[in-house]
């Protein structure tokens, strides 16, 4: 039933696809559990964290807020979980939004008002907030005011509102996508770096004691090997990892039916997925191999271009299997290598 499940059938590929995807899903409910509530919990992007630190014990000892901060770097290396992070270490509330989900510039400014002094309001995918709705946002981030228009015609007058010192944490995966006065008012921009193997491995094996699972050293290292450098990926790889040891009714998650459940799961020893091989596949089957540009690329996959260049991309990149020209995608020596092709310059 396990192998029906995870078999090659289109529907099934879609299922390890969404595995390996590091767009939050339903299936990662219980993702809060697993969120790190301190900095010391927190695993890797060392730099980030050291900066950090210095920022929120000046902004402590003056008692003002922390200048805003922007996020950025592909999904599922901890924007959100960060902004929590800070806004423990600060000691401060946290309000969570998304710029899709703020539909009138009046909800923002209803949220801004409703700030308290040193309060952090978190915006995910900021970069997809509406234009005339991000202007509210310039004067509330540099002067800490509201602007608006109140009444109409020859008695409109513009009237400015204070507002309480907060922080504005905003979380992106397209940081070139924010528009140039926006990014501007941020003090801080942070990359979030892909993880390391051993960085992975902590986090998979904290993960696997909240949930109460045991797991051997060298299966917690196989997974973290495989999820593409992204704590969310090597979470899901986990329970998906659990169910298969509970099926066969192991107390212990071992190498074995790590690599077993990982094979079922279409999931190579790099971390590539059935998505990968298949964008890897049409520029080399396709396209000779390249230059092709993201727009025939998606047509001739079937995948949105937006799922390419934040989820697939990323991580060929990383590998060396894709670089980026001027004039397109293409897929390099190493990429035709791990596939078993033939590469002719
Ligand atoms: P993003 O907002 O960048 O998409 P999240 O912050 O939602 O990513 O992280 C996804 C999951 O990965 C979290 O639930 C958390 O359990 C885990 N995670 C992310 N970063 C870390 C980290 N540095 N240490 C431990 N776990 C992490």
């Amino acid at each position: 039933m396990i192998k029906s499940q995870f078999s090659k059938e289109n529907q099934d590929i879609d299922i390890a696809s969404r595995v390996m995807s590091n767009i939050a899903t339903n299936d990662d409910d219980n993702e809060n559990t697993l969120r790190p509530h301190s900095m010391a919990e927190y695993v890797g992007q060392s730099k980030i964290k050291k900066n950090l630190q210095v920022y929120i014990s000046a902004a402590v000892s003056r008692n003002d807020a922390l200048d805003h901060v922007l996020l950025y770097g592909p999904p599922g290396l901890g924007k959100t979980t960060l902004a929590h992070v800070i806004a423990s270490e600060l000691g401060a509330q946290i309000r969570v939004t998304s710029g899709p989900a703020i539909e009138r510039a009046a909800d923002l400014a209803a949220i801004l008002t409703n700030l308290e002094k040193g309060d952090i309001l978190f915006i995910d995918e900021i970069h997809r907030l509406n234009r005339n709705i991000e202007e509210v946002l310039y004067p509330a981030m540099e002067d800490f005011s509201l602007d608006f228009v109140s009444g109409k015609g020859p008695m409109a007058r513009s009237i400015r509102l204070p507002l309480k010192h907060f922080t504005l944490i905003g979380a992106t995966t397209r940081a070139g996508m924010l528009s140039g006065p926006l990014r501007d008012r941020f003090g801080m921009m942070l990359r979030l770096e892909m993880y390391t193997p051993d960085e992975l491995m902590h986090i998979v094996t904290r993960s696997a004691s909240i949930l109460g699972i045991s797991i051997e050293k060298e299966a917690a290292y196989e997974l973290a090997g495989r999820s593409r450098g992204t704590p969310r990926i090597a979470n899901r790889l986990l329970r998906r990892v659990r169910d298969f040891a509970q099926y066969e009714n192991l107390d212990r998650i071992n190498l074995e039916i790590t690599k077993k459940a990982l094979a079922l799961m279409d999931v190579d020893e790099l971390g590539l997925d059935v998505t990968d091989r298949n964008v890897l596949e049409a520029i080399i089957d396709k396209f000779g191999g390249g230059p092709v540009g993201l727009d025939t690329l998606s047509a001739a996959t079937g995948e949105e271009a937006s799922t390419i260049e934040d989820v697939v991309e990323p991580f060929l990149i990383q590998l060396g299997f894709i670089s980026r020209t001027p004039r397109g995608r293409m897929c390099t020596k190493n990429a035709y290598e791990h596939l078993g092709r033939e590469f002719t310059e």
